[in-house]
């Protein structure tokens, strides 16, 4: 399904949250500056690198370069846009308009560079602004998906599936994981999307490479094969690990293979709105406690997925936000055994009102692939 199928999101009314978010708290500043790529994404529609959006209680504007003045105008809508003249300053251009606002004090987003903050307090200095740090309120507000967000995941989980499928012929002795690693992205390509980040396809002993880059190592008999990676279509993230067996899998393998199968079915069971994040991490690290691998599994159970690919707090040890229908997570149980092997299962979900759903559906039973 294209995204046309959908009708757009509601930008107009994602801006009226923010505003009721940041204007509606005790001592807020006149105007806020949004200025992160995924945050004017999702706030305006806007696809570049670099624009911002000021926003007072009443007003709006949306700045940007020359460079963006097309691409701005065909899919910022109902917004003004002002263009930052070729070889002004930026910040003297974003300062100015804040003034024209009539705002004294400016609220910036929490991810902006140290740098980047010292430059533009500097213009606002001059032009008698004062720079307040909000934090993250357009992160809170992406936590949760609307439907027209969780429809594209679920394309992108959909995409993740198909290129799952299509690469099994490579699971074959003799085939290089960067071959591998090059034929899923070629695929995603393909139908439209990006790679969500950097694929991964390691095997053997490399298994134990949580983030291992592909190598030109030629798979053999007898190896695990990891592959993880994620599809960025129409702007949203999916993220599919699996792991399989070129072969004849060896009982060691089936045993961990089986403990993390196991830790990722009890922990999409137990999701639910109201649990925090870090509740269902301590249950795969409870399983896999079980079959004495908990020592082998050294990183968060999952995170959450969305216009980025860790698109804000998630299911890690650390993650002690209550759960919340809309939100979109992985859930990504793994073993690393130095020297051996590993196995991770990953799998994208939705929060429901009950429980979860699963976006993903490429097999999550050991594969042996016999080439
Ligand atoms: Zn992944
Ligand atoms: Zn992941």
């Amino acid at each position: 399904m294209s995204a046309s199928a959908l009708a757009a999101p509601n930008y107009a009314e994602r801006r009226a949250q923010l505003r009721r978010q940041v204007f509606g708290g005790k001592h807020p500043p006149d105007a806020v500056l949004i200025n992160s790529p995924a945050n004017l994404y999702y706030l305006t529609g806007f696809t570049g690198s670099f624009g911002a959006l000021l926003m007072t209680p009443d007003t709006e504007r949306f700045l940007t370069g020359g460079i963006y003045a097309t691409q701005a105008q065909s899919e910022v809508l109902g917004i003004p846009i002002v263009l930052n003249p070729t070889l002004k300053e930026f910040n003297a251009t974003l300062t100015e308009v804040v003034r024209e606002l009539g705002a004294r004090t400016l609220g910036v987003e929490s991810g902006n560079s140290v740098a980047g903050v010292q430059a533009l307090r500097k213009a606002a200095r001059r032009a008698g602004v004062r720079v307040l740090p909000i934090g993250t309120p357009v992160e809170k507000l992406r936590r949760v998906k609307d439907e027209y967000e969780i429809a594209r995941v679920r394309d992108a989980a959909a995409l993740a599936d198909a290129t799952f499928q299509h690469i099994q012929r490579l699971f074959q002795p003799e085939v290089a994981e960067w071959d591998i690693a090059m034929e899923i992205d070629f695929y995603m390509r393909r139908q439209g999307a990006y790679p969500a980040f950097d694929t991964i396809a390691v095997s053997g002993e490399r298994t134990a490479l949580p983030h291992g880059k592909p190598t030109e190592r030629r798979l053999q008999k007898g190896d695990f094969v990891t592959v993880d990676f994620g599809a960025k279509l129409n702007g949203y993230c999916s993220d599919l690990t699996r792991t399989v067996v070129i072969g004849k899998a060896s009982a060691e393998q089936r045993r961990l293979y089986d403990a993390v199968l196991e830790a990722l079915e009890r922990c999409i069971t137990a999701i639910k709105p109201g649990k925090p994040g870090k509740q269902i991490d301590a249950i795969a690290r409870m399983v896999l406690e079980k079959h004495g691998l908990a020592d082998y599994f050294g990183h968060g159970l999952g995170h959450s997925l969305g216009i980025l690919v860790h698109d804000g707090s998630g299911l890690s040890f650390r993650d002690k936000t209550p759960l919340e229908a809309g939100m979109v997570l992985t859930v990504e149980p793994g073993v690393y055994v130095p020297g051996f092997g590993g196995v991770r299962i990953e799998q994208d979900v939705v929060v429901t009102e009950t429980g979860c759903e699963v976006l993903t559906h490429a097999p999550v039973e050991l594969m042996e692939c016999e080439g």
